[in-house]
């Protein structure tokens, strides 16, 4: 439970996937004072902006304290009643697939587990899917592709040991800032390091970069297979490694070897200069974010960039490898609890029919899907079609952070029935949702969360759980326990989850999968409570060492595998209507849809509003300056935004914010005019690469 006023916490900011410690202390007048904790592996006592303004955001102003049918307050009884009546009888007369829970890499992992398992084993549905979807999807794609598993090798460590760190699609300055913090001070202490960005745009982070790639937008695949190529031509393969531990570097290279590295559009020099560096530098590693997640061939680009470390076997050794950097605080510990509607728990796969065996009788669980569930940009498709009939939203904002998200936020409206459990019923889902339930919010959460080098951490509570507000893990359970499956559901704290879950990980690991905590299946509540941040896997006997370092991969044959691929170009292509391409991503100081952030003055002070940045060139042509208001259109909605003038942007290039949403600057929610494509195998969307028109406003 909550602390007494006063008492120091150690906790987890909530924000990117750095995972920083945080130690949270609160004040007389209820608020937080918050530092970094000197003993978290992620930050060693370092905060961000956004980190160190957390105690800014915890007042109650706008806060959900109690469920809300229609607008109007009703008992918590009634209304989990009501939830699980709605999603039976959804389920009685339309079958298990007409339901779906959208759930969010801020949930933690507890919640998580408990979400995955209602509605998997026991709703019957896969229908689960997760805002990671629109993060991190193609990196799970691209590394179990790979390697079998969704695996990340590297820990944060190498970003400060290697010689070379390339970050492709990666605003780390702003998108990771202690990570950047880290990496900078590495480059300082280590003369001979080399930073190179590989970003259509120039941002913050390109100011530490020794060489900065502006290629076109969505051109990595092409990129790396010439880097691939390149490797093959010098004879930097290591073919011992390749001999012993890879499969399918023949085709592989066939393949790189007929690309067209012009389609990159960066001048020849600058790529043999990439390609200098990249080979004749041992200790390289290459970090990959959203440029490259967020892309109709964004698991391909994964892959191109894995293929070229498998080649060289700078995987699995200090200081090198390629490191997929995630968006979220939860966005791993989400991927490991199966919380995707591809996945099963502990990095088991659904459409294996051993592993759902083992899940489902672990489970004890009456039935379980055979196949995948709808990811998320098709399950709001299938609601629009009228073929979802209840959805449950937990802790995310779909109706402004969907791609096309005017038809999102129709599909929510005119679903049969939905409920929000979230901090506020002041966002945009929550405003269309018939039932609204208040949650737990950051400092008043009890759980673990895994960050992107593989940390678990937990949050803990600093603070007392407003009005009536509980635990997701909690409601779902209650909601489960009234569908018919009280033994299944019938969990007290947050420890007894997690001790399900580890002990479910031995099974996966003795199924020979990566992902292991079992050594923490039998901890105690006090130990759980006490639990310091540490690295999966966590075995019986202990950690065990770095991934992949014997050479062994989770794939059949145990070998990682190279794959061949081709350059494939954005699906949206810029017309003489539509010339512009649109770009999204985040600003320094604001999180998400801002419901925590927004609070914060100190914060909004940083970019007060929706912006579009317009190369000099474009500007003039379209008549506009800076501060000018500027609108974008195109077939699925418009947006109206401040003019940023800059040469940051690449000409024929706009780059707006995600941030702003329906209730804070309606003009400026730009995923209005993201258009829906996705990538083939992962199926995240092309979330930078959608075409606009824009003229003076
Ligand atoms: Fe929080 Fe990320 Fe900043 Fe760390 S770097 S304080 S995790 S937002």
């Amino acid at each position: 439970g909550p602390m007494a006023a006063g008492a120091t916490v150690c906790t987890t900011c909530p924000y990117c996937g750095t995972g920083c410690g945080v130690l949270a202390t609160p004040d007389v007048s209820g608020g937080l004072s918050v530092k970094g904790d000197p003993n978290h592996p992620a930050n060693l006592g370092r905060l961000c902006s956004k980190g160190s303004a957390l105690g800014e955001t915890v007042d109650l102003d706008g806060r959900l304290l109690q469920p809300k049918l229609h607008g109007k307050d009703v008992p918590w009884n009634d209304a989990l009643d009501l939830v699980a009546r709605k999603f039976q009888d959804a389920i009685d007369r339309y079958g298990p697939d007409s339901v779906a829970f959208y759930v969010s890499g801020q949930l933690l992992t507890e919640d998580y587990y408990v979400a995955n398992k209602l509605m998997k084993g026991f709703i019957g549905s896969a229908n689960i899917d997760t805002n990671s979807r629109l993060c991190m999807a193609s990196t799970v794609a691209g590394h179990k592709r790979a390697f079998g598993t969704d695996t990340v090798p590297g820990v944060y460590e190498d970003l400060e040991t290697c010689d070379l760190l390339v970050l492709v699609g990666s605003n780390l300055a702003w998108c990771h800032p202690v990570l950047y913090q880290r990496v900078a001070a590495a480059k300082a202490e280590n003369p001979k390091m080399r930073v190179i960005t590989v970003d259509p745009r120039r941002t913050a982070t390109s100011d530490l970069s020794d060489l900065h790639l502006a290629l076109q937008p969505g051109t990595d695949v092409a990129l790396f297979n010439y880097l691939l190529a390149e490797i093959a031509e010098r004879g930097a393969v290591d073919q011992d490694f390749v001999d012993s531990h890879v499969e399918g570097f023949d085709d592989a290279l066939q393949s790189a070897m007929a690309n067209n590295p012009a389609v990159t559009g960066l001048f020849p020099a600058d790529l043999k200069a990439f390609a200098d560096m990249w080979i004749g530098t041992e200790k390289v590693v290459t970090v990959f974010s959203q440029g490259v997640n967020q892309s109709s061939s964004g698991s391909d680009k994964v892959n191109a960039i894995l293929n070229c470390h498998l080649a060289t076997g700078r995987i699995g050794r200090e200081g090198m490898g390629p490191f997929s950097v995630t968006g979220q605080p939860n966005a791993m510990g989400g991927r490991e609890v199966g919380g995707l509607a591809n996945m099963l728990a502990c990095h088991l796969d659904i459409e294996n029919a051993e592993h759902r065996h083992v899940v489902q009788n672990f489970w004890n669980a009456p039935r379980m899907p055979e196949k995948a569930g709808l990811k998320a940009v098709d399950m709001f498709r299938a609601m629009s079609d009228g073929k979802i009939k209840a959805l449950w939203v937990m802790c995310t904002n779909p109706a402004v952070s969907l791609p096309e998200a005017d038809a999102v936020a129709n599909a929510i409206r005119d679903c049969d029935f939905v409920v929000v459990s979230d901090l506020t019923d002041q966002t945009d889902t929550a405003k269309l949702a018939d039932l609204v339930l208040p949650a737990t919010g950051w400092g008043e959460k009890d759980g673990t969360v895994t960050n992107s080098d593989r940390t678990i951490s937990r949050q803990r509570a600093v603070l007392p759980a407003p009005g009536l507000a509980r635990h997701d893990w909690a409601i779902i359970a209650d909601v489960g326990r009234r569908m018919g499956y009280a033994e299944a559901f019938d969990y007290e704290t947050g420890a007894e989850i997690f001790r399900e879950y580890a002990a479910l990980s031995g099974l996966a690991a003795d199924m020979g999968r990566d992902f292991d905590i079992s050594g923490l299946s039998d901890i105690s509540d006090a130990e759980y409570n006490a639990m310091k941040p540490q690295r999966w896997p966590v075995t019986s006997k202990g950690p065990t060492g770095r991934m992949f370092g014997d050479g062994k991969f989770f794939t059949p044959s145990g070998k990682g595998r190279m794959l061949a691929l081709t350059h494939r170009a954005p699906l949206s292509q810029p017309t003489a209507e539509l010339p512009f391409r649109l770009n999204t991503g985040r600003v320094r100081d604001q999180w998400h849809t801002m419901t925590r952030t927004g609070k914060s003055a100190r914060l909004t002070q940083h970019i007060a509003e929706p912006f579009a940045e317009l190369h000099p060139m474009d500007a003039q042509r379209l008549g506009v300056s800076d501060a000018d208001l500027i609108q974008l259109s195109n077939p699925n909605g418009e947006a109206i935004l401040r003019v940023l003038i800059t040469d940051r942007a690449q000409a024929g290039s706009i780059f707006a914010p995600i941030h702003w949403t329906g209730q804070n600057a309606p003009t400026g929610r730009i995923d209005r005019l993201v258009t829906a494509h996705v990538d083939p195998v992962s199926g995240q969307p092309e979330s930078k690469a959608s075409v606009t028109a824009a003229e003076r406003f």
